[in-house]
């Protein structure tokens, strides 16, 4: 037993010093996608009109267009970081940054270009921040997903991030929650329950979207038994993107939102 307690106090403390100093992400991390103008084939050679389109053949979720002069387009609320288009393209043109926070207030903001950066989501409006800056509980709705995006939430409370220590909480009953963080295309068995829970959290409250399924439907947009994410559903605070998001995007979503971020 001393030895164990030896070992814990020599071990310190554990909890990543975010965001006071920046994350150490994985070098295969799959971070914000870039477009570089001077490598792209379209856009250095706009007259042969869509010449080049690798990207968006390739590209699973249908998350990139290529347009004559403007080059590649990129819906990142589609986007499920395959890195497929990076690879498909011939010059280099579209690589992964180590970039995580992705994080938007409206939908549109999470279409970029070579010349259209992403707009990082803003905080919430002073009453709501007044009211859930220092304490948010959140109910967790997995509405179909996969259960990727559902434990890159779950991470969020053990002693590495500690989401606590922010003041937020997953909570069991939508009753005791100040919002719901959704993940999952919404599937049509999934529906009445989603409507359900949000019924059952009390005004004021937000809703947050993780990863692409809850987004757009991500891999599953189009079936007849999802309906494309929670956009047509509910009115949506906050999007995550990812497939899924890694713990810091989500993490840093949530912070922004609450506007905890030391350089917002
Ligand atoms: S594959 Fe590369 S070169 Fe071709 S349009 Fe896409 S980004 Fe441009
Ligand atoms: S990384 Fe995103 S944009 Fe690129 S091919 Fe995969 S899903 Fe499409």
């Amino acid at each position: 037993m001393l030895n164990v307690l030896l070992t814990r106090l020599r071990q310190g403390h554990r909890t990543a010093s975010y965001p006071k100093s920046e994350p150490i992400l994985p070098d295969r991390f799959r971070g914000l996608l870039q477009i570089d103008a001077n490598k792209c084939l379209t856009l250095r050679n706009p007259q042969k009109q869509n010449d080049c389109v690798k990207c968006a053949t390739i590209c699973p979720t249908n998350a990139i267009r290529v347009i004559a002069e403007q080059g590649p387009q990129i819906d990142l609320g589609k986007c499920i970081f395959c890195g497929d288009c990076v690879h498909a393209c011939p010059t280099q043109a579209v690589t992964h940054s180590s970039i995580y926070p992705m994080s938007t207030r409206q939908r549109s903001d999470l279409n970029i270009s070579h010349n259209k950066t992403l707009a990082l989501a803003k905080p919430l409006a002073h009453e709501l921040r007044r009211i859930f800056k220092r304490s948010l509980h959140l109910r967790q709705v997995s509405a179909g997903g996969c259960n990727a995006c559902e434990s890159d939430i779950n991470v969020l409370s053990t002693l590495t991030f500690d989401l606590g220590r922010f003041g937020i909480k997953m909570v069991a009953s939508p009753r005791h929650a100040d919002g719901l963080i959704i993940t999952g295309p919404v599937t049509e068995n999934m529906k009445l329950a989603l409507e359900k829970t949000y019924a059952a959290v009390a005004n004021p409250k937000i809703v947050i979207a993780v990863g692409a399924c809850a987004i757009s439907g991500g891999l599953f947009a189009g079936h007849t038994q999802t309906h494309n994410g929670i956009d047509n559903l509910l009115p949506v605070d906050l999007y995550i993107p990812g497939c899924p998001p890694h713990p810091y995007t989500i993490l840093d979503g949530l912070l922004r939102l609450l506007g905890r971020l030391p350089k917002q």
